[in-house]
């Protein structure tokens, strides 16, 4: 085995507008760097593990403890980095290398064992996918219609025979946004092997915080008394007993607008909307869950899926589940698909049991775009 795995981390990453340069971000549990570099490594499948850092940034190399990688200055331009690292293994005469991006850390090990294997009878190999947008070519003034079938686009790690590359990369002195456009452009033979949806590439800090999701827990409970109305989940409910409250008693909304202020680190209902307040007496439940799903919305947070247990024994949900789920899901601006509610009851034990009282608790989760 005398295979190299060489990682391109020194660009300036412009597009990321990050202060921590790209590869030294968190990503997933760990530094988006090392999730490339423990993939190598785990495949066992490489004798040198080389990456092109740039010089700026080697103060964040202190800390990531790999004693197994080798850093070398990158160039000025991507193919500069990759030519670097090429350079420096020449010593160890690699059979074949492998290319790869700091910024896809999603890649499996078995793509990295079908790109050795098809380095048997090619040049090169490379991971590729195919668009499910429908592509134009625009030539000047025209624009040109292209089977969607016929385009491939390029992923990383790109494999290859190590003489073939070098030599290449010796030779033409162009720059490029990968390395198999150099066997291309020279007529060599190149494999396309089928990539993979989840190897994309990071480009923006929005491409990371998708991963950012948080969960929030919502507790509420009233007293059930005659002669006030019952609203649950946003809508008024015939029952001969109703919620007593400061605002229209809602437990369900209550508990939900909990949820979502607490995944969000947004404090509580009674901080937001004081009980002591008379801007409040008797208000609806909806206006003040309307108000926090603005008010979250606005900073750029969106519900994944909200799950419900009403503990009452009065009334009985069965017949008003689906109502009460489709107002959450208009004042939540969520699919309904994403509400779940379960009616339980307390066995005929305790305040709840007797019907002096409704409970609810509701778990939200949610994500920062
Ligand atoms: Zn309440």
């Amino acid at each position: 085995m005398n295979n190299c795995f060489i990682i391109l981390a020194a660009g300036k990453s412009n597009r990321f507008n990050s202060k921590i340069p790209k590869p030294f971000v968190q990503y997933n549990g760990d530094i988006l760097i090392k999730h490339s570099i423990n993939k190598a490594i785990s495949s066992k499948k490489f004798s040198k593990i080389v990456v092109a850092i740039n010089k700026n940034h080697k103060n964040y190399l202190k800390n990531l403890q790999l004693n197994k990688v080798v850093f070398v200055n990158g160039g000025k331009t991507r193919a500069d980095s990759a030519k670097n690292c090429l350079n420096y293994v020449r010593k160890y005469k690699p059979k074949n290398i492998l290319i790869h991006d700091a910024a896809r850390p999603n890649f499996s090990i078995k793509l990295i064992i079908k790109l050795l294997k098809a380095l048997k009878f090619n040049d090169g190999a490379i991971p590729v996918i195919q668009s499910n947008d429908t592509p134009k070519l625009k030539n000047g003034k025209k624009i040109h219609n292209i089977d969607r079938k016929k385009i491939f686009f390029s992923q990383t790690p790109q494999a290859f025979k190590y003489k073939v590359i070098m030599e290449l990369q010796n030779k033409i002195n162009k720059e490029t946004t990968d390395d198999s456009s150099l066997l291309i452009s020279a007529n060599k033979r190149i494999k396309l092997i089928k990539g993979e949806e989840k190897n994309y590439k990071i480009t923006t800090l929005k491409d990371i915080s998708e991963n950012k999701v948080f969960y929030g827990i919502g507790f509420d409970v009233h007293r059930l008394v005659p002669r006030r109305k019952m609203y649950l989940g946003g809508i008024k409910i015939k029952s001969k007993l109703g919620t007593l409250g400061h605002s229209d008693g809602d437990p369900i909304l209550h508990a939900i607008t909990d949820a979502i202020l607490g995944a969000c680190r947004m404090g509580d209902i009674g901080e937001k909307f004081s009980d002591k307040s008379k801007r409040y007496k008797n208000i609806r439940s909806t206006i003040l869950l309307s108000k926090v799903i603005k008010d979250i919305k606005s900073k750029n947070y969106d519900i994944n899926n909200i799950d419900i247990n009403v503990i009452t024994e009065t009334p009985k949900l069965k017949k008003i589940k689906k109502k009460i789920i489709l107002s959450i899901s208009k004042l939540c601006r969520i699919d309904k698909n994403k509400i779940n509610l379960k009616g339980k009851t307390a066995e005929k034990l305790g305040v709840i049991g007797k019907e002096k009282a409704i409970a609810c608790e509701v778990i939200a989760s949610i994500k920062k775009l």
